[in-house]
């Protein structure tokens, strides 16, 4: 299965994810993290990549790709992958779209969240970046330039949404019931 998690800042991906990720032997690829672990590497892309990340804006698309692109190629990634944080944008989702040709993206799940509870969430969480105005830009950067990707996936035909308000578990059994229920195009 190919995938990609959609969702707000603070909707709970990175839990989704990792738990679809187990339950169906996928590849779980979350740039975000990529991007950390790069900054604490302290590599060339690390250091180009933190200032953004500290404001909540998105890191430049090449640099993104450059990770995705690397992680993509490695053989491990042949049996299913569940893209996680990424695409972020449109130019993002269409240089995936060319980068897997045929074989591309099956299943597009949309986490959905009121704001209220995105920054409620993300204010507990409190991450480096979860300061209160990063918060905010980060959710302004959503808006502008991430939402635009469910009418993308939607005109695929791929967008299914669930509600990510409520415990874990019952957004996994949700996550889990989409997932098990037909793709709703043919990939
Ligand atoms: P969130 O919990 O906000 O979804 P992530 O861990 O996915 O956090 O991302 C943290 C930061 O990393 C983002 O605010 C952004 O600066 C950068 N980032 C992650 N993925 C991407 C991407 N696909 N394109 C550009 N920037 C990204």
């Amino acid at each position: 299965m190919r995938i990609v998690l959609l969702g707000p800042p603070g909707a709970g991906k990175g839990t989704q994810a990792a738990r679809v990720c187990d339950a169906h032997g996928l590849v779980h690829l979350s740039t975000g993290d990529l991007l950390r672990a790069a900054v604490s590497a302290g590599s060339d892309l690390g250091r180009e990549a933190r200032a953004y990340m500290d404001a909540g804006n998105l890191v430049p698309d090449s640099l993104v790709l450059a990770l995705v692109r690397e992680r993509l190629n490695e053989q491990d990634a042949d049996g299913g992958f569940l893209l996680d944080g990424f695409p972020r944008n449109v130019a993002q989702a269409e240089a995936l779209d060319q980068d897997l040709g045929a074989e591309g993206i099956e299943r597009v799940v949309n986490m959905q969240l009121e704001d209220e509870d995105i920054v409620r969430r993300l204010l507990a969480r409190g991450r480096k970046d979860d300061t209160e105005a990063v918060i905010r830009n980060r959710l302004k950067v959503f808006r502008a330039e991430t939402a635009p990707l469910i009418a993308h996936y939607e005109a695929k035909g791929l967008l299914q949404t669930v509600d990510a308000e409520g415990s874990m578990d019952e957004v996994f059994d949700r996550v889990q019931g989409l997932l098990a229920n037909g793709a709703r195009a043919s990939s």
